[in-house]
C-alpha cells in the first residue's frame, strides 16, 4: 500500500505530466504554423509521451493500492520565439521537470517507500536523457543558419 502523502504527492505529479503533453501540444501546433513540420513532429512525440508518463504513474499507483486522480491543468502557452524560443523553453521546463522527479524521490525516501523510490529512478534517469537531448537540439539551433535549420527541421521529423 502506498501512503496518502506519496499518493498526493504522484497524482500532483500527474497532473504535471498532463500539462507537459499540453505544452508540447501547443508547441507543435506553433511550430507547424511557422512551417518547420519536422519540429512538429517531434514534439508531437515528445507530448504523446508525456501523455504516457501520466499513464505509467497511474497504473503504478493502483497496483499499489493508491487510487490515481485526473486533476485540473493549467493553461499552457501559445507563442514562442521561433525554434530557438520554443526549444529554450523545452529545455528549461525539463530541467523543472527533473526538480520535481527529484523532490518525488526525497519523499519516497521519507515515507521509506522502497518500492516507489526504485519506480522513480527509472524517471530519474529519464530525465537525463531528456535535459541532454533538449540540450543537444538546442545547440544545434543557436548554431544554425536559415538553411542549417531546414536540415535540422528534416532530422526532427525522422522521429520513431
Ligand atoms: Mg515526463
Amino acid at each position: 500500500m502506498i501512503s496518502e502523502k506519496l499518493q498526493k504527492a504522484i497524482n500532483e505529479q500527474i497532473t504535471a505530466e498532463m500539462w507537459s503533453a499540453n505544452l508540447y501540444m501547443s508547441m507543435s501546433f506553433y511550430m507547424q504554423k511557422e512551417g518547420l513540420d519536422g519540429c512538429a513532429v517531434w514534439l508531437k512525440k515528445q507530448s504523446e509521451e508525456e501523455l504516457g508518463h501520466a499513464y505509467d504513474m497511474a497504473a503504478y499507483m493502483m497496483k499499489r493500492g493508491g487510487v490515481a486522480k485526473v486533476d485540473k491543468v493549467d493553461v499552457v502557452p501559445q507563442s514562442w520565439d521561433g525554434a530557438l524560443g520554443v526549444f529554450e523553453n523545452v529545455y528549461s521546463h525539463e530541467c523543472n521537470v527533473s526538480k520535481m522527479i527529484e523532490n518525488l524521490v526525497k519523499i519516497a525516501s521519507e515515507e521509506k517507500d522502497m518500492a516507489t523510490q526504485d519506480f522513480l529512478w527509472g524517471y530519474v534517469r529519464e530525465q537525463v536523457e531528456e535535459e541532454a537531448t533538449a540540450q543537444d537540439i538546442l545547440e544545434k539551433i543557436r548554431k544554425a543558419g536559415k538553411s542549417a535549420m531546414l536540415f535540422i527541421d528534416d532530422k526532427l521529423g525522422q522521429r520513431k
